[in-house]
């Protein structure tokens, strides 16, 4: 039985473009960026030109790209930098939404309990939407940055962010506003400008890129005091020697994503809105997760009833599905999630299933995982056979 790869919320397959991209930078191209010899010069230009690529995908200037590791770094460098810049002048409240990535719900949280932050977090209604009235009534005089994702990665519900980023300016013009797009890119269209937002943060693997490099996205003037020193890279906000064939590699990536987002999003979308038809209506006591209008496209999440999520992971790795739960810590294992709890779900936040789609899931992908997931859960439940027959 073949493999069916769905879950692209976690990591993608480097585009074979991308990989082509990046294959001379682990072999003859192995300039420093920093030196001033041929190699460096041409080490230097390809960063730069991935920058330039990464900006166009971003909706910013490439001087407003700060490479990092992924998007965790970014995460930190956009809530730990703006406050150490601008805490002193600003404020030190921070406010989050309470289905946030652990890279910016963990860290704000560090930083509320080491008492470097004051902390709000704002709820969610059952869908995952993020009420931009909630977050402008939770921001105060002295709050220095709101966070708020663009793309949930575990139910994939989209947030207004232009609307949140409207709401909290009115009630603060100095409050800066971050939103972690990792999910989005190649599948949203993104834009500081469109957004709204000051900070932005993208992660290359998300997107057919590379794993190990991301890049935060700091608006003219914002400047996020650097968390990592030492040689002054990336302008002063970010040292170390670039991950050269990463960059080009997420330059490529971002490319792609730039140019290919519409058609992609489309054919996401439809056949995941296909896949979850076929289970709500095929699985008795599966109930589909996340906002059903406003979502990141090619993702399906969903919630099913007498099936913990490990359980049912296992069962449908053994029918050669990659799926995951939406959460996991870093030994893999699913925890419940703290999105579904926030969402309302109470104990079935244990038993959360996310199929998400890439650009090489076919329609013949979707039919065999359907009914492969039918037969893993009629199994978890002790059933055995098929849960319903599949149209
Ligand atoms: N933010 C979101 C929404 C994510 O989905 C992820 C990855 O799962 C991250 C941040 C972290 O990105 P990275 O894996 O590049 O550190």
């Amino acid at each position: 039985m073949s493999a069916i790869y769905l879950d692209h919320a976690a990591t993608t397959p480097l585009d074979p473009e991308v990989r082509a991209a990046i294959l001379p930078w682990l072999g003859e191209l192995f300039g420093n960026p920093s030196s001033a010899h041929g190699y460096g010069r041409r080490a230097r230009a390809a960063v730069d030109d991935a920058r330039d690529r990464v900006a166009a995908a971003a909706g910013c200037a490439s001087r407003e790209v700060v490479f990092t590791s992924g998007g965790t770094e970014a995460d930190n460098l956009a809530l730990r930098g703006v406050l150490e810049r601008w805490g002193a002048e600003r404020g030190r409240h921070l406010v989050v939404s309470a289905i946030e990535h652990e890279a910016v719900l963990a860290t704000a949280r560090e930083l509320a309990e080491a008492g470097r932050a004051d902390l709000t977090v704002v709820d969610c209604d059952r869908q995952g939407r993020i009420d931009p009235a909630a977050v402008a009534s939770a921001v105060r005089p002295d709050t220095v940055l709101v966070s708020v994702m663009l793309a949930n990665n575990e139910v994939g519900t989209v947030q207004d962010v232009p609307a949140i980023a409207a709401s909290v300016r009115a009630r603060n013009p100095r409050s800066l506003v971050h939103t972690d797009a990792v999910q989005a890119l190649g599948r949203l269209p993104l834009g500081l400008g469109t957004l709204g937002v000051d900070l932005l943060s993208l992660s290359a693997h998300k997107a057919y890129g590379p794993q190990g490099v991301g890049a935060l996205v700091a608006g003219h003037g914002v400047f996020p005091a650097a968390q990592i020193t030492g040689g002054g890279q990336e302008r002063e906000r970010r040292s170390g020697t670039e991950n050269v064939a990463g960059v080009v590699g997420f330059g490529a990536a971002a490319e792609l994503a730039r140019r290919r987002q519409e058609t992609d999003a489309a054919e996401l979308s439809r056949l995941a809105g296909w896949l979850t038809d076929l289970l709500t209506e095929s699985v008795p006591g599966l109930e589909a997760t996340g906002d059903p209008a406003v979502r990141l496209p090619g993702l399906c999440s969903f919630v099913v009833r007498g099936c913990r999520s490990e359980l049912l992971l296992a069962v449908l790795d053994e029918l050669g599905v990659c799926a995951s739960a939406g959460s996991a810590c870093s030994s893999g294992a699913p925890v419940p999630s703290h999105v579904l709890a926030a969402m309302g779900f109470g104990d079935l936040a244990g038993s959360a299933l996310r199929l998400s789609l890439g650009r090489s899931t076919t329609g013949a992908d979707v039919q065999a995982a359907a009914e492969r997931v039918q037969v893993a859960v009629a199994r978890v439940r002790g059933g055995g056979g098929i849960a319903a027959p599949i149209r």
